[in-house]
């Protein structure tokens, strides 16, 4: 048996469906759920290893994705979220009655990734969503305690099997896409 990460990608990976048209997030409250309508597909999803983000009871890691917030509206039951930390730079509203987080909003208009959400699509029961990529900060579930520091070679060789390349900060194009943005807001480079 290889070592389990993530419900969603233990037997292998589903391909999205190009044009997909969105769908519906729940949360798991058996009565009055939450329900959050995506517009479109999810961009950059990935596994991800941090300590923040909401991952399933058991799971090493989180799958999460981005869509712009534009595109995302809370449907049902609003009063039902509460923000996890305020002071955190991604604000995840997160259910107060079964406490999965539906999604995650970056209110810092000077932050690379202001105007994405971030969201978790097997919330979701519809098919088609943009498959995980890559894995980001593999390195902190040891920090998070879902991993003892000598089975990172066993995870790690299980992401790069799925083809999850494993990367202990953000992937390369997200890390391009951070540092381009810097570099304009100093100046180093033409906005
Ligand atoms: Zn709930
Ligand atoms: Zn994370």
């Amino acid at each position: 048996m290889p070592i389990s990460l993530h419900p969603a990608i233990d037997n292998g990976i589903q391909p999205g469906v190009k044009d997909f048209a969105g769908g519906t997030l729940t949360c798991k409250c058996a009565s009055a759920p939450v329900c959050v309508s995506l517009k479109g597909n999810v961009a950059f999803n990935h596994a991800c290893g941090c300590t923040k983000c909401w991952k399933p009871d058991g799971a090493k890691f989180s799958i999460v994705a981005v869509i712009s917030r534009d595109n995302l509206k809370v449907t049902t039951n609003e009063s039902k979220l509460k923000i996890v930390d305020p002071a955190a730079v991604i604000q995840r509203h997160a259910c107060s009655g079964c406490g999965v987080h539906m999604y995650g909003r970056i209110e810092n208009k000077a932050h690379p990734f202001y105007g994405l959400d971030f969201v978790h699509v097997e919330l979701s029961k519809d098919l088609g969503w943009a498959a995980p990529e890559f894995a980001a900060f593999v390195s902190s579930i040891i920090e998070g305690g879902g991993a003892k520091p000598d089975e990172m070679s066993a995870v790690r060789s299980r992401l790069s099997e799925l083809g999850l390349t494993p990367y202990d900060c953000l992937s390369p194009p997200l890390m391009d896409l951070i540092a381009t943005h810097t570099a304009k807001q100093k100046g180093v480079l033409a906005a």
